[in-house]
């Protein structure tokens, strides 16, 4: 019996471990499917407070399971493959093992949507990118082309033209789901150039080790070609990971967790954590600042039970 599982092992869930570990709480996290989260698949962070020349993400997030594992925190590998939250303790199954906790934190985060193109996962971090806050600024005077036809792609297309020589969006059809007033926005920036009934068909040059070009293909004319660029950002949405959680956790639509005050879920003793419920900020810091809130809440639960 576990007083605290945390799922996830990116800023949130580390977060959440180390302030839960200090607690003396013992803390169990469940690293699943993308180690690290999506630090882990960043180059070089320059936003996270407390380092000025920058760090690397995936050395950033070791070393918060480093400080966390210090105070007693445990990491075990394996896929949530069910919850049960009827009743406490809370059980999941993990991959085909139960376990048993007092408090449950859901930093499970939520997965960038990639294209599925040949070469896409090997150049990430490399010039393919989910992220312009994270990576934008290391493309300053570059050619930069931006997926989507959402609320995401128009906001991280103008954000890059801060940093890109030009910036294209490219959209595989001719109306855009954006928001009327964010699509008009990035239609007023005279730095973004359009290209829409077209798509991907492929990212270069992974000999290199680096994007240098695009393959693109209107879905119209069945035309292909191939445009250079150095920065190939993907904002196609994200997927959250609550899979486990349907039915029990409220979630929207989309199934990001629904809030309900401070870290607190629908179900007492179940706290989130980071992008698995926030849509909007989806920062390395914002998720800590979230694990952080959502241990100081567990541990404040646990004390009002009596533990
Ligand atoms: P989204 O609204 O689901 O849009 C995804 C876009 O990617 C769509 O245009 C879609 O094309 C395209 N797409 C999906 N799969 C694709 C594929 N395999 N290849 C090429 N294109 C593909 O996602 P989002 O833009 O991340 O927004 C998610 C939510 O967050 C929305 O509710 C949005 O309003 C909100 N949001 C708000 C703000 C803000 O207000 N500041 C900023 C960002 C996000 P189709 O249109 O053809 O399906």
């Amino acid at each position: 019996m576990h007083d605290v599982i945390i799922i996830g092992s990116g800023c949130a869930g580390n977060t959440a471990a180390i302030y839960t570990g200090r607690a003396g709480l013992k803390p169990l996290v469940i690293v699943g499917h993308e180690p690290g989260g999506q630090l882990s698949i960043t180059t070089e962070v320059e936003n996270f407070p407390g380092f000025p020349e920058g760090v690397m993400g995936p050395q950033l997030v070791e070393n918060m399971k480093l400080q966390a594992e210090k105070f007693g925190a445990e990491y075990i590998s394996g896929k949530v493959a069910e919850a049960d939250l009827s009743q406490r303790p809370f059980r999941l199954k993990i991959d085909e093992e139960w376990h048993e906790c007092r408090t449950l934190i859901v930093a499970s985060g939520a997965s960038a949507r990639w294209i599925g193109l040949p070469n896409e996962q090997k150049l990430i971090g490399h010039g393919v990118s989910s992220c312009a806050t994270c990576d934008g600024f290391f493309y300053r005077d570059k050619q930069i082309m931006v997926i989507g036809g959402g609320d995401s792609a128009m906001e991280e297309a103008n954000f890059l033209t801060r940093f890109g020589r030009e910036v294209t969006l490219v959209h595989r059809r001719e109306e855009f789901r954006a928001s009327k007033i964010m699509l008009e926005r990035a239609q007023a920036n005279p730095k973004i150039k359009w290209l829409t009934n077209t798509i991907p068909v492929d990212v270069y040059d992974t000999e290199k080790g680096y994007v240098t070009a695009v393959k693109l293909r209107n879905v119209k004319t069945n035309e292909e070609w191939t445009q250079d660029v150095d920065g190939f950002f993907v904002a196609i949405g994200h997927i959250p990971n609550t899979q486990p959680f349907v039915g029990q956790l409220d979630l929207d639509p989309d199934g990001y967790i629904i809030g309900h005050g401070g870290a607190r879920t629908n179900i007492p003793g179940v706290f989130h954590a980071g992008d698995v419920e926030d849509r909007t900020y989806r920062q390395a810091i914002t998720a800590s600042g979230a694990g952080c809130k959502a241990a100081i809440e567990a541990e404040r639960f646990l004390e009002s039970e009596g533990h």
